[in-house]
């Protein structure tokens, strides 16, 4: 039995001796106990956050101990009634081949499902986020103009798609020239700019003639400079994430723009919510499922996942993802299903 446990906290980026690989041996059910072992691990920016011991809003992971996240894993053994050997759930054994679990906050997957890493991308947390963040606080209204930041990924590959649902003009940022034609070209949105390009300011603004009327951030920095600018009256901002800023030690050098940011919230009535998928909108999981089931088999949401074999390696795919180097949906293969 492997687990990937959490060495030490980094200080700016982390690398891959924050991280160390333990052997230990596979853990005995007692009654009333299940044994999981880990066919996929998710990958998700806020394990960051979980690596520092600054106040946020859940608990960091100690030194020493295994380093937490969502896992589609099969009962080894059971000595639970609601559970059979071979059963598929949604869990959250964190990075490790087999857990232990009490039968809480476990979720049942279908057993048929062709592909169940699915459960933790576009069907499960990331989708979700897309779908409440967007729907619930931005608002979309067919013709106007939506801005997704790190549209290629988990989070904004969906957002675009719902948006172009809804009839919006879909507007895409992405890293580097691939995965901007990924976007347009096989997720469907209008447009892609690379952040990447010295004129991103210009290039947003010549991508959204009539201005913006929702922006999903996910990212922070350069994009939000450019995006705020832009903004209509009366647009909404769902707050989704500032990856751009996870690794940062201090606030940036340069001149303060909270003043030009607060006038601009408060002159073009702007709505900006922050939200936590789970704290949230948990109570409403059921009905985004259904939805996203129905527009997965009708072929109008798209997805794209980045698997990487090897529980060994999800060091190093973590670190990159929060370089960019993730083309897709980042889930580790632990064991075949
Ligand atoms: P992604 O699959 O989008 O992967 C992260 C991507 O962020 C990278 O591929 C990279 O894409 C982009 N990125 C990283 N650093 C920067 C940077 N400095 N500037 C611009 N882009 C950068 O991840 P997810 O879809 O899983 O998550 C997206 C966002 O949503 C994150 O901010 C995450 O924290 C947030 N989130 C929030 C939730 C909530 O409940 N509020 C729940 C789930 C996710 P590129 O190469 O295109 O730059």
């Amino acid at each position: 039995n492997r687990r990937v446990v959490l060495a030490s906290r980094p200080i700016g980026a982390p690398t891959a001796d924050n991280f160390r690989l333990e052997e230990t041996a596979i853990p005995t059910p007692a009654e009333g106990q299940i044994l999981l072992r880990t066919l996929y691990l998710s990958l998700d920016p806020y394990m960051r956050g979980r690596m520092s011991d600054a106040p946020s809003y859940a608990p960091p992971v100690e030194i020493g101990a295994t380093m937490i996240g969502g896992t589609v894993s099969r009962v080894e053994k059971s000595l639970h009634p609601d559970f059979q050997v071979g059963n598929l759930l949604l869990s959250f054994n964190g990075w490790q081949d087999y857990a232990l679990a009490d039968g809480v906050g476990l979720t049942k997957l279908d057993p048929h499902m062709a592909q169940p890493s699915l459960a933790l991308g576009v069907l499960g947390m990331p989708g979700f986020t897309a779908y409440m963040g967007l729907l619930d606080i931005g608002q979309p209204q067919a013709g106007e103009t939506l801005v997704v930041a790190a549209a290629s990924g988990a989070v904004g590959a969906v957002v675009g798609q719902i948006g172009k649902l809804k009839g919006c003009r879909v507007v895409g940022i992405a890293g580097g020239a691939e995965k901007c034609r990924f976007v347009t070209e096989e997720l469907g949105f209008d447009i892609c700019i690379d952040h990447h390009s010295d004129d991103l300011k210009e290039q947003l603004a010549a991508a959204c003639p009539q201005g913006i009327d929702v922006y999903f951030e996910s990212v922070g920095g350069k994009v939000f400079d450019a995006v705020l600018p832009l903004l209509n009256s009366c647009a909404r901002i769902p707050v989704c994430g500032m990856i751009a800023h996870y690794n940062d030690t201090a606030l940036p050098d340069g001149p303060d723009r909270l003043g030009l940011l607060t006038r601009t919230v408060l002159t073009k009535r702007i709505k900006m919510q922050g939200f936590i998928i789970f704290d949230d909108y948990g109570h409403r999981y059921g009905e985004f499922f259904n939805q996203m089931n129905a527009w997965l088999k009708e072929g109008e949401i798209k997805y794209r996942e980045d698997i990487v074999t090897g529980l060994e390696n999800a060091p190093q795919a973590f670190t990159g993802l929060l370089e960019g180097k993730n083309f897709g949906k980042l889930i580790i293969r632990v064991a075949n299903d």
